[in-house]
């Protein structure tokens, strides 16, 4: 596979986006409080390979804890497209995308997407949490 262009978009439409993403390069899910809470299944990119089409203005920003990450949400919806977030030891600057909000990912692509767990809740981003743990994220 090879990077594609894909189009994303909250519940109402108000927040769209489109992202440069390599499937192949798999996915993320993890159990820290954010992504545990929102169920977050994410691809990440460079932010030079994510582009809002919306206005900013359409989302709130959410931040906590070290502030490093930004979660913006749809004021209109709350749905959570995408967040975004400056981490030098995970390779620095990355925009983390919502597989669910993608809306041109077929769903035998989205089956296809390898996903690499992340044990976050316990400030063990490098190992999986449990296998009963993986089961509901
Ligand atoms: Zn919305």
């Amino acid at each position: 596979m090879a990077v594609q262009t894909y189009s994303g978009s909250c519940h109402c439409g108000n927040v769209r986006f489109e992202a440069d993403i390599d499937l192949a390069e798999g996915s993320g899910k993890c159990n820290c409080s954010i992504c545990s809470k929102t169920r977050n299944w994410s691809v990440s990119v460079k932010p030079e390979g994510f582009r809002l089409l919306s206005d900013e203005q359409a989302t709130t920003d959410y931040q906590f804890n070290t502030q490093s990450v930004h979660w913006p949400f749809c004021r209109t919806c709350g749905v959570r497209a995408y967040g975004h977030g400056d981490i030098p030891e995970v390779g620095g600057k990355f925009v983390s995308i919502s597989v669910a909000c993608l809306d041109d990912v077929t769903p035998e692509q989205k089956a296809a997407l390898a996903v690499r767990y992340a044990d976050g809740g316990n400030n063990n981003w490098w190992n999986e949490p449990s296998d009963a743990e993986k089961q509901y994220l």
